[in-house]
Parts: structure tokens; sequence; C-alpha cells
């Protein structure tokens, strides 16, 4: 970072001079696709390039600097941002010196970034995951060279510590744990372009949230790939288990949550830590991804059907009122329409408050890339509608059982309808919107529920 650190001060004495002759400073459009851990990286990103001296801009045909954080879980995530990268072409075009710039899980892969080269000749910067870090002395570079300057280098293990960050939010802050994956499910492209499991030290995961905290940050959410996978890499004896208890004892935390937790990993160490954790937000996010067992097999998920509502069994045990939440893969190459009902009987079972659901995406270089489908394009989506409509159902249920109830919400804003309607997350993590005034964002209030919907809750101010 010492070197980074240069780098910054160089661009925001560059940036100084821009203001100076132009009369206004220039600014930074970012766009982030795909998962928390992205959000949280494109915060780094916008922190450094607050650090250099960057304003921001909503509109991208004010941009000085475009960047699009990308992910590659999916096509249609990448077929977006490239049909975006076109788009900006014509905007390049009238306003000279335009520097674009593509990030993230996309373009960690070859075949990506060359197609970027080869047909998005205009974009300037292209870095993957494990360059984030480094984007100082690339952003420096790319202002001065007429092609395409890249970086895509694998990690090399390290974690680059004390980033500049600049938050979204105020009260609520995403905070990574560890980076990566080793569990090579056969469908998924996370391994690939995040990298192997790299845990950050607790004593820099507690220093930031002490920070937070001190700064009026009040609900931590702790993000890895798979978080049960905590610290074993690392040469202490620190666990999942004990990092939330650390977390769970800062002054200033009111609130806990964590994602993604991996069912193969979920130990009755981490449920215990959780039911005695007193912040801990009471809600689990456990992706089963399909229920039945010979898929689950071929998934390379770990587990069986039998074990996951085992797990689920136990966590339930121990918390009973816990908001569920998972991800489900609709459409995996070898899936018969027989097996996919095992997936609609785990949701049955278990009752979820809210799920994910994803219809299987074809990632190049992944072991089930080279499966053949079972299924026409027509079944698939079949089976997908008929997943959401048993899920609506109970997600629709479940909400009801909070009618009557007074739930404790974190305000986090206005409602995108209705400035006068607030919004927010009860402890569970269920939304909740209600009648009140904005002075009331990032403050704690008692909401009594009046009506269940399905994807929310709708209330009223308490007392
Ligand atoms: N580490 C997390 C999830 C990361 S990806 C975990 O294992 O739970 C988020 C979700 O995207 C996955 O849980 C899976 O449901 C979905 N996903 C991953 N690869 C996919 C693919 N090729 N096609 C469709 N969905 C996919
Ligand atoms: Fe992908 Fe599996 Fe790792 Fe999750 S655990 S990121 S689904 S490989």
């Amino acid at each position: 970072m010492n070197e980074q650190r240069a780098y910054l001060n160089a661009l925001r004495e560059e940036n100084e001079r821009f203001a100076a002759s132009h009369g206004r400073q220039r600014l930074a459009y970012t766009r982030t696709y795909g998962c928390q851990q992205n959000e949280n990286d494109t915060e780094r990103i916008r922190g450094m390039l607050e650090a250099s001296g960057f304003g921001f801009t909503d509109d991208e045909r004010n941009a000085d600097l475009v960047i699009y954080n990308t992910c590659a879980v999916r096509e249609n995530a990448e077929q977006r941002v490239l049909g975006r990268l076109g788009l900006l072409k014509p905007i390049k075009a009238e306003r000279p010196g335009m520097i674009i710039g593509v990030c993230g899980c996309m373009v960690q892969q070859e075949h990506i970034t060359e197609k970027i080269k080869r047909v998005h000749n205009h974009v300037d910067l292209v870095f993957g995951t494990h360059a984030l870090y480094r984007m100082p002395k690339l952003l420096y570079e790319a202002m001065r060279s007429q092609k395409t300057v890249t970086d895509i280098e694998n990690s090399d293990g390290e974690i680059a510590e004390d980033i500049p960050t600049k938050r979204e939010s105020k009260y609520q802050a995403w905070v990574s744990v560890m980076f990566g994956c080793n569990n090579f499910c056969s469908y998924c492209v996370v391994p690939y372009v995040r990298g192997r499991e790299r845990s950050r030290l607790p004593e820099d995961i507690t220093a930031e949230i002490k920070r937070l905290a001190a700064d009026g940050c009040t609900e931590i959410s702790l993000l890895g790939q798979n978080v049960n996978s905590y610290g074993k890499d690392l040469d202490t004896e620190v666990d999942f288990a004990d990092l939330l208890r650390m977390v769970n004892g800062i002054d200033g935390v009111k609130r806990i949550r964590f994602m993604t937790s991996h069912p193969k990993d979920l130990s009755d160490r981490l449920i215990d830590a959780m039911a005695e954790c007193d912040k801990f937000c009471r809600q689990l996010h456990l992706p089963f991804q399909a229920g039945n067992d010979r898929v689950l097999k071929q998934m390379n998920r770990g587990y069986t059907k039998a074990e996951y509502l085992d797990k689920i069994r136990r966590v339930k045990e121990r918390i009973p009122d816990i908001f569920l939440s998972t991800d489900v893969i609709v459409g995996f190459p070898t899936e018969t329409n027989e097996e996919f009902e095992d997936t609609l009987d785990v949701l049955r079972q278990v009752r979820f408050d809210h799920i994910f659901s994803f219809i299987y995406s074809r990632r190049e270089g992944t072991p089930a890339a080279k499966l053949d489908f079972v299924l026409s394009d027509s079944e698939i989506h079949r089976n997908f509608n008929r997943l959401l409509e048993v899920q609506n159902a109970i997600s629709k249920s479940k909400n009801e059982e909070y009618v009557g109830r007074i739930e404790e919400v974190l305000v986090e804003g206005v409602s995108p309808r209705d400035d006068t309607v607030l919004s927010g997350r009860c402890a569970s993590s269920k939304i909740v919107n209600f009648k009140g005034d904005k002075s009331l964002i990032g403050k704690y209030v008692r909401v009594k529920i009046t009506q269940a919907m399905t994807w929310s809750l709708n209330g009223e101010q308490a007392e």
C-alpha cells in the first residue's frame, strides 16, 4: 500500500491541477454488479478515488472516469456489462480524456479480458479482483497510456489492509473477513476468479470494526464466500465461532450478521456461538443449491439432502425463531424433472423466509460446463416458475407470523416509491416499511407490524 499511497498523491496533484485549469473537479462514476463482496470492493474503489481527489457523479455522461466492478457468476451479468461498454463508446467520443475501467471477477477470466480488448478498444483500464489495491498505480498509468492498461495477475496470497474505504451507509457496514473459496462446486467460477481462501487477521478485523463503531456504525455484516472456513489458513487457533464472539464483545456494535456459510462446514461450535451472542441477528443464509443427492454429488457440494436437513434441524433447535434464507440453482445440466422434486421438498420441509433462485448458467472452465443438458429450456423455466410459486406462498405465510409483533427496525432510508414511508430491517432482516420522519434514518425504531406482503412487512411506529 505504501507504493500505492505515492500514486494516490500523484493522482491528487494531477486532479488539483485539472480543477484549477477547468474550474471543476474531475468526476468518477462507479457501478457494481454481483454480490456484497463486490459492493464492499466498490466501497474501497470509491475510497481510493476520493483520496486521489475525484468527486462523484450518478450520471455516466458527466463522468471523467467510469469504473464497472463486474460479476462472473452468471452469464447475464457479463452480457449486461458488455452491452453497457458498447453504449459508452459514443459517450467517450464526445468527452476527450474520459477513462473507462472494468474490474472485478469477470475480467479475472483471461478469455473475457481478451474479448474486451478486441471488441471494446475504447476501454482504458482492466484489472482483476487481486489487483484492486493496485488501482491507484494502474489508473495513473491508464491516464498516460494510449493502450489498455491490464492487470489480471493471480493473488500472491497477501491481503492488502488499510485501503481507504468510502462506505455507502454510515450505520451499516460490510466487513470482509476472508477472500476466495476452496470449494470448487462444479458449476461455479468463484474459486477461479477470487482465488484460494485467505483470512484476514482477527486483530485487523476487530480494529476495523472498532473504528466503524466509534464512527457511529451499529450494524456489522461479516463477509466471506464461506465464512465457516475462516481462520483455517491462519497460524492462530481462531475460527469463525471465536471471531463472532470477539465481534460480539465490541462496544457500540448492536447487530451482527454474516454471509455466506457452507452447509458442509456449519459446526455445532458455530451454532452455539450464534445462539449465545446477544448481538447476533438470528439470521442464517445457508445455500443448499439442490435437493437431490445425485445432483448434489455432481455439484461437488459435500453434503446430502438428509445432512442438510439435519443441520437446519440443529439450528432451529438452538435458535427457534431464526430467519432462514438460501440459494437454489434450477436446471443444473443433468438434473431431471424427478430430481428437481427433491429441491421443492427441501423448500417445503425447511420453510425458508427467503430464497435467492437462479437458473443454471454455463461457466467456461468449470467441470459442469462439459455436461449435456437433459431438460429443454422451457422445462427448466417451468421448474423455475414452480419453485417461485412454492416459495412465494411460504414467504408470505412466514411474514404473516410477524403481524401483531413489535420489531426493532434500523431505518435505512425512505421507500423508493413514497418519501413519507421509511424502510428498514428488523433484527431477523425482514424489510419493514412504515410512515415516519426522515430524521429517523440511522436510528432504531420500535414498529408494530400490521400487514404481511410477500417480500416485506408494513407497520406503524409503536408507542
Ligand atoms: N459462496 C457462496 C455463493 C457464491 S455465488 C456459497 O457457496 O453459498 C452465489 C450463488 O450464485 C450461489 O450460491 C449459487 O446459487 C449461484 N451460482 C453460482 N454459480 C452459478 C451458475 N453457474 N449458474 C447459476 N447460479 C450460480
Ligand atoms: Fe462457488 Fe461453491 Fe465456493 Fe460458493 S462454495 S463460491 S458456490 S465454489
